[in-house]
């Protein structure tokens, strides 16, 4: 079965994390652009940021087997910072076009400031003029107040809930984002948050529409392997494979491809690994014989 990780944070990963991902089937990921842990005191520094999650990021993955999509956003912790998220906003349309761009995100709120809302409403309206869908995070402290606001943002400037997903849920808003139109989905984290077993438990009680798992893995303590880890125990817990397949392949494609920038059928063919390849001159190799992997399937279809 091809996973798909549909939040994680490869900048702060190391080719480990892709050759273990590639290894459990992980064959495509969103990365989503966050907060680097230490604040950002400078716009161009977003800049750079961007265009190394379009750029070099996207051919590391592909010198893994796998396919790099990302979202960009200024997210909500940095929205306080006044000056810089107004920098960043005016910075975002130059990117917001470009190839391999699947979504406005993450947006939402950290502390719940006006501040915050301001700047999250002002990505909602990025988004409708990108035609883009919204990539939502939900704050670690206060939960179910900030999914409640985020839901009734989206919904006051009535941008279309098919296009919003909700991250990083749990028991206890799960079922107030599937009230909606929106998308639910959940980050699996060692030891806190949600747990492979509580993910499984709530597909029991949920099902499997709008419902999608990421590992959300960055520069804390967080696994890469969390979506192939949790998949595995939905099997072992008697989860259809039907229904395993739609939660960690078929729903984050079909809510992505809603930016117009996924080629479904390429998605369903293993990509080609050629590690001859360089990006502006540098390779990820240092020194190794480089693997090149020339799929089969993608013969047959020629
Ligand atoms: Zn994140």
């Amino acid at each position: 079965m091809k996973l798909f990780d549909p939040h994680i944070h490869m900048t702060s990963r190391t080719t480990d994390d892709y050759q273990a991902m590639a290894a459990a089937g992980v064959v495509a990921l969103v990365e989503p652009a966050f907060w680097l842990g230490q604040p950002r005191t400078h716009v161009g520094t977003f800049e750079d940021y961007f265009a190394s999650l379009i750029g070099w990021e996207r051919f590391r993955a592909s010198q893994f087997g796998i396919r790099h999509f990302c979202t960009l956003a200024i997210n909500p912790k940095e929205a306080n910072d006044v000056l810089l998220a107004q920098g960043v906003l005016e910075l975002l349309p130059r990117y917001l076009g470009k190839d391999g761009v699947v979504a406005v995100g993450e947006v939402g709120f950290d502390d719940i400031t006006p501040q915050e809302e301001r700047v999250f409403a002002a990505q909602i309206e990025l988004a409708r003029d990108f035609e883009l869908p919204l990539l939502v995070h939900t704050p670690h402290r206060d939960k179910k107040r900030g999914t409640e606001r985020s839901l009734a943002l989206v919904r006051e400037h009535k941008f279309p809930e098919e296009r919003v997903l909700i991250d990083h849920n749990n028991e206890e808003t799960l079922p107030l984002v599937l009230d909606t139109g929106c998308w639910a989905a959940h980050s699996i984290y060692p030891n806190t948050k949600m747990d492979e077993a509580r993910m499984v438990a709530l597909v029991k009680e949920y099902g499997h529409q709008r419902i999608i798992i990421n590992s959300a893995a960055d520069w804390g303590v967080s696994d890469a392997l969390k979506v192939p880890k949790t998949a595995a125990l939905m099997k072992a817990s008697g989860i259809s494979a039907e229904a395993i397949e739609m939660i960690v392949w078929r729903n984050p494609i079909e809510f992505f491809a809603q930016s117009g920038r996924m080629d479904l059928a390429e998605l369903e063919s293993l990509p080609d690994i050629d590690q001859r390849q360089l990006f502006e001159g540098s390779s990820v190799l240092r020194g190794q014989v480089p693997l090149v992997v020339e799929r089969a399937d993608k013969e047959k279809a020629s």
